[in-house]
């Protein structure tokens, strides 16, 4: 297959692309670097089947020859990246998604979407399975992310009832692992640099709410899975182990052997209280499940960051110096 990767330079777009090459694929990545990073896909250009345009999805882009698949994962993803980005995000979730949905039309393509759990917003119903329609604050500051998903998930599917693409759309849930950015704002990659860096470790709230955290071999896994199917969904994919804010601290001072302490800060508007996926569709309709425990995962995850002292000092600094702040810059 010849498969264009949208957000192919961020952190899952880069081992998405790495997965495709990996197993034959040829790929395409289309990417504007804004959260994504150049290193991410350096040792990719040894494929001589890998080619990386710089191209803002959002706007009209040519992508020459043929496409086989289009996965489209481009948009901020951490919510201090979307927070500081909120016409972008909606830009690219929106007229991005039209975009990649016409070149897929073009090049009769599969399309698959990386869509988020954060479509179930704040949820009422708990764990979420993908019948749940969702509690999501229209109006609040996640919402340019929220609704530009859920409006990207209702024009995948418009496409496909009103035009025959062959669609796919994912609802991810929090992943982590290698080539996450340490000042990125994201729970697990803020709470390892804080941990190495010997700073305290930042609790938005009282840390008793929760997330199920999922390692990135895991959910490539299932990418590639969805990719290969004709399954339109939408599907979770994401791992149920669930965990509060303050046991996942806990664990990361346990794994880095940290003496840091913990600090509260006030949570976020609209941080959603809990997030586990019910993953039945995945393992019925995919085949898949994870199997990367979130120990090992955070152990894998701690040994990559301590390979990048240099980076650590970096984001250390930023978090400290507020980079990561969740309030939206005009
Ligand atoms: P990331 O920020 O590392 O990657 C996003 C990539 O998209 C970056 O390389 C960025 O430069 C690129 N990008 C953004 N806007 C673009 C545009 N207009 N044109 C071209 N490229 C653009 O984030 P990630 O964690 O790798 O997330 C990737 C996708 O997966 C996103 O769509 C996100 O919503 C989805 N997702 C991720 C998670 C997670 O836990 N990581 C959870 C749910 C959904
Ligand atoms: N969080 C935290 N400290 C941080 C970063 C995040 O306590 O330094 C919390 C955040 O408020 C949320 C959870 O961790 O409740 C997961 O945050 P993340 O940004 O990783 O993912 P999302 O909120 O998008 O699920």
């Amino acid at each position: 297959m010849r498969v264009a990767v949208t957000g192919g330079g961020g952190f899952l777009g880069s081992h998405l692309c790495e997965a495709l090459l990996r197993r034959g694929d040829a790929v395409i990545c289309l990417d504007d670097f804004t959260t994504g990073k150049p290193e991410n896909i350096a040792h990719l250009h040894d494929f001589p089947e890998f080619e990386c345009v710089l191209a803002d999805v959002s706007e009209a882009v040519h992508v020459p020859g043929r496409i086989d698949a289009v996965a489209h994962f481009a948009s901020p993803a951490s919510p201090p990246d979307y927070l500081r980005r909120p016409l972008q995000t909606l830009a690219v979730g929106s007229r991005g998604t039209e975009n990649m949905l016409r070149l897929a039309e073009q090049n009769n393509a599969r399309f698959l979407l990386a869509s988020t759990s954060e479509v179930y917003g704040d949820p009422l119903v708990h764990p979420q399975d993908e019948d749940y329609w969702g509690n999501v604050n229209p109006i609040g500051p996640r919402s340019v992310y929220d609704e530009a998903k859920r409006y990207a998930e209702a024009v995948t599917l418009a496409f496909h009832r009103s035009r025959g693409i062959d669609v796919g759309i994912v609802r991810i849930f929090n992943t982590y692992g290698p080539r996450m950015r340490p000042h990125d704002g994201r729970v697990v990659s803020s709470f390892i640099t804080q941990a190495l860096a010997g700073e305290p470790l930042t609790i938005y709230g009282d840390g008793k709410q929760t997330r199920s955290f999922c390692y990135v071999d895991d959910l490539i896994r299932g990418i590639v899975a969805m990719l290969d199917s004709s399954v339109t969904g939408p599907v979770n994919i994401g791992n149920p182990e669930e965990r509060t804010v303050l046991e996942l601290a806990e664990l990361v001072l346990e794994l880095t052997g940290s003496l840091s302490d913990v600090q509260y800060h006030p949570l976020p508007a609209d941080d959603p209280t809990r997030r586990r996926p019910v993953i039945t569709r995945a393992q019925e309709q995919l085949g898949w499940n994870p199997e990367v425990s979130v120990e090992q995962g955070l152990r894998r995850t701690v040994d990559w960051f301590l390979g990048r002292p240099e980076d650590i000092a970096v984001g250390a600094a930023a978090i400290r110096g507020g980079q990561q702040d969740t309030v939206p810059v005009p």
